[in-house]
């Protein structure tokens, strides 16, 4: 069975940097700012997603799940085992879940997710007696740039909602 592609340290980088600045621009559109990218054993690009749960009001608007779909289209084929998943964040067990049944070769992805992971943050689905395939799984890769990314798209979150009470507050008190 042919394998996933076997990426070099700065050919990893190249992309992660690449969906860390897409993971900014939909950042700017009000979704959380996390992008993925799908590699077929050749490293080509056969699918691409980010976040836009809010944009198209969707509950599976996820980045991994949206490139999963488009990938599926492209390579006419739903099993992933040679195929190489990227993403900015630890996948959720949503998405984590879908890693699974869609066999995906291999994971690589920049941030841990300590309260809401999938591969290991809070449950590790990869391991789970639950999962009837096995993946290669990189983590940790430009960490710090992603999580700078996430922070201060939710910091400014809190700073919008913090006005938006403050002019409530004050509308509110006016007699
Ligand atoms: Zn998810």
């Amino acid at each position: 069975m042919a394998k996933p592609i076997k990426l070099k340290d700065d050919q990893i980088q190249r992309w992660m940097s690449l969906l860390i600045a897409r993971a900014k621009k939909i950042g700017a559109l009000g979704e959380v700012p996390v992008s993925a990218v799908i590699l077929d054993k050749f490293g080509r690009c056969i699918g691409h997603g980010s976040n836009c749960r809010n944009q198209k009001n969707l509950p599976l608007g996820h980045a991994e799940l949206i490139a999963i779909q488009q990938a599926a289209y492209v390579q006419g084929d739903w099993r992933f085992n040679d195929c190489t998943l990227i993403v900015t964040l630890e996948p959720c067990p949503m998405c984590a879940g879908a890693i699974v049944q869609a066999r995906m070769g291999q994971v690589i992805f920049g941030a841990s997710d300590s309260k809401r992971g999938g591969l290991g943050g809070t449950i590790n689905l990869v391991n789970h007696p639950s999962a009837h395939h096995r993946m290669k799984i990189i983590s940790g890769v430009m960490a710090l740039e992603v999580s700078y990314v996430l922070e201060d798209w939710f910091k400014q979150l809190r700073s919008r909602s913090c006005q938006k009470q403050t002019t409530l507050t004050q509308t509110n008190s006016t007699p």
